[in-house]
């Protein structure tokens, strides 16, 4: 054989296998290259793979992390909060007759003074308005008469203009005493009407009863024995009241028995005061 360079290259065929021999191993060792190059690969893409995770895991650390620190604090807020309620409550078990006493006081004194004169101390024209038609219902319906009382003090003006208007209250006050000692009855009801005017409303009372009632109060109020020194009539303070009775009817306008007092009370001044006179509605 030969070759450019006229170089004699050996052809024994000992030296042929050699060569094909040695360009066997190249390629086995060609493929063996490539083998571990493809698993380099795989294993650098499996260490990508691996911080992946590994980053996405970190991040979630950090995420429970902060979710336990807060579910911490609000534990210890409410912790807090629960003894606070339990304080309450002990506080509440241990006086709770003590703080039902004082609602029901609360209670009580909130209803009187809804309803209640607060000089006088007895009941005030809103209970009257109320009781005389609630009585007005009843009555009509038991087909039983109604009586109302209109008391008026004579000359109260001259009586503050003499004595003072702190007199004047103390007057209404014993005045108001006076009156509910004549009414006896439970249905009964004693009322400051206004200023010095005062309502008395009797359920199931006729004209005579209601009449007798009248002059007893006006007995009781003379035999208080207030001095009335710039009265016309008397030397002490005096009424004059209107009286009427009627059979309350569901058509009939209660105002119509309040009228008819107040014509009786006009004409008890009239006839001369410290009297009560009746009045048909
Ligand atoms: P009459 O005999 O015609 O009823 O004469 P009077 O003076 O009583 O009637 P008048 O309506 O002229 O006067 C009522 C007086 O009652 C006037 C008012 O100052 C007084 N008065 C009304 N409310 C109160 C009160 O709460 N306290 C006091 N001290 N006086 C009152
Ligand atoms: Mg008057
Ligand atoms: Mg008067």
């Amino acid at each position: 054989m030969e070759t450019e360079n006229n170089k004699q290259v050996p052809t024994e065929p000992l030296f042929l296998t050699k060569v094909e021999n040695l360009e066997k191993e190249i390629q086995e060792l060609k493929a063996q290259n490539q083998n571990l190059k493809d698993q380099l690969n795989s294993k650098i893409l499996q260490e990508q793979q691996l911080a992946l995770a590994n980053y996405s895991l970190q991040t979630e650390i950090i995420d429970r992390q902060q979710t336990e620190a807060a579910l911490r604090l609000l534990l210890e807020k409410l912790a807090s909060e629960k003894n606070d309620l339990e304080l309450i409550l002990d506080t509440t078990t241990t006086h709770s007759d003590t703080i039902e006493a004082l609602l029901y006081d609360k209670a009580l004194s909130l209803a009187r003074e809804v309803t209640i004169d607060g000089l006088t101390q007895i009941s005030n024209r809103r209970a009257f308005d109320q009781r005389l038609v609630t009585e007005w219902q009843r009555l009509a319906r038991e087909c039983a008469p109604l009586s109302l009382l209109l008391c008026d003090v004579d000359f109260f003006k001259r009586f503050n203009d003499r004595y003072g208007h702190p007199a004047g209250d103390t007057c209404l006050k014993a005045v108001a005493k006076a009156i509910e000692t004549c009414i006896r009855r439970p249905a009964d009801l004693a009322a400051r009407y206004g200023g010095e005017e005062f309502a008395v409303i009797l359920p199931s009372t006729q004209k005579e009863g209601a009449i007798y009632i009248a002059e007893q109060i006006c007995q009781a109020v003379n035999d208080l024995q207030i001095p009335h020194e710039a009265s016309y009539i008397s030397g002490y303070v005096s009424l004059s009241i209107g009286v009427s009775t009627i059979f309350p009817e569901r058509q009939i306008d209660p105002k119509v028995l309040v009228e008819a007092a107040d014509k009786g009370l006009y004409l008890a001044k009239n006839q001369g005061r410290d009297r009560a006179i009746f009045s048909n509605p």
